[in-house]
């Protein structure tokens, strides 16, 4: 039945197997002063686990069809507000904070939109004490990557740049219906108060990281070429081998390079 409702093109992959389902609220460790949003609680599969847990929560989901049936199986269990929008939109600034707690975000992602999702958190780094997220392994391996590895790009040092990445599990595809082809890897993404490495041109970093990864393969120098901002004798002033590529650089090395200028 599932089978047939499910929606592709939001990326709906239901999770099915409890004992996932309880590795994963083990995980989060839930208390009942906790500020939880979840993204994309379809049918309700952590929600209904959840709700009970914290009393009150909020939940943003974009497929209208579906909340009727999560309103349905949610009303016995806590207070549950329902955003229907596309969290890519959704301002996380907005949601009311009378009790100054940070939020918990939490989901089972749409794996079509984990990287943009990614991104769009970010944003809102400040306004989250943690994010506990399931996305496909792949990601999950991007998230964690140590400088030097294939794995580590763009996304790589940017949620690191702003997070403390651990990568929890790995879920088979058993665990959800419709079973995709690929694994899942449950992530646990907690921002830092204060960066570990703090660039003092934030748009610069991101310039920076995001050009050098479009040349992956290219040495850093001849991947930064043609960069006004940077100073030409960036190698000299910062003691970083241009010759190295992209993946070798560190976090603390591409905020040196931002702080140039
Ligand atoms: N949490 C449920 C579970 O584990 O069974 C559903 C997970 S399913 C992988 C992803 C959910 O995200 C679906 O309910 C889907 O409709 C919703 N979704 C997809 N794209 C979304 C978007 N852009 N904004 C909000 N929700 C979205």
């Amino acid at each position: 039945m599932l089978q047939n409702r499910a929606r592709k093109r939001f990326g709906q992959n239901f999770l099915c197997d409890s004992m996932v389902v309880e590795k994963i609220i083990a995980a989060i460790a839930p208390k009942k002063t906790d500020r939880v949003v979840e993204i994309g609680p379809g049918l309700g599969a952590l929600t209904t686990r959840m709700l009970p847990i914290v009393g009150k929560m909020m939940a943003i989901e974009i497929d209208r069809d579906l909340i009727p049936k999560l309103r349905r199986q949610c009303q016995h269990l806590g207070e549950l507000t329902i955003y229907q929008t596309d969290v890519l939109k959704f301002d996380f600034s907005s949601l009311d904070n009378n009790d100054h707690h940070k939020l918990r975000i939490i989901g089972n992602l749409p794996y079509n939109i984990s990287t943009p999702l990614i991104f769009h958190l970010l944003n809102y780094a400040n306004l989250i004490k943690d994010m506990h997220l399931m996305f496909q392994k792949e990601v999950g391996e991007r998230l964690g990557a140590k400088v030097g590895s294939k794995k580590y790009g763009r996304l790589t040092v940017m949620a690191q740049y702003f997070c403390k990445i651990e990568l929890l599990f790995i879920a088979p595809p058993e665990a959800f219906k419709p079973k995709p082809k690929i694994q899942s890897a449950f992530v646990r993404l907690i921002p830092y108060k204060v960066p570990p490495y703090q660039s003092r041109n934030f748009d610069l970093f991101q310039k920076i990281v995001k050009t050098a990864f479009i040349k992956r393969r290219k040495t850093l120098k001849n991947a930064l070429k043609n960069f006004p901002e940077l100073p030409e004798n960036w190698p000299e002033k910062t003691g970083i081998d241009p010759h190295l590529r992209p993946e070798q650089i560190s976090i603390e090395q591409y905020v040196i390079l931002s702080n140039l200028s």
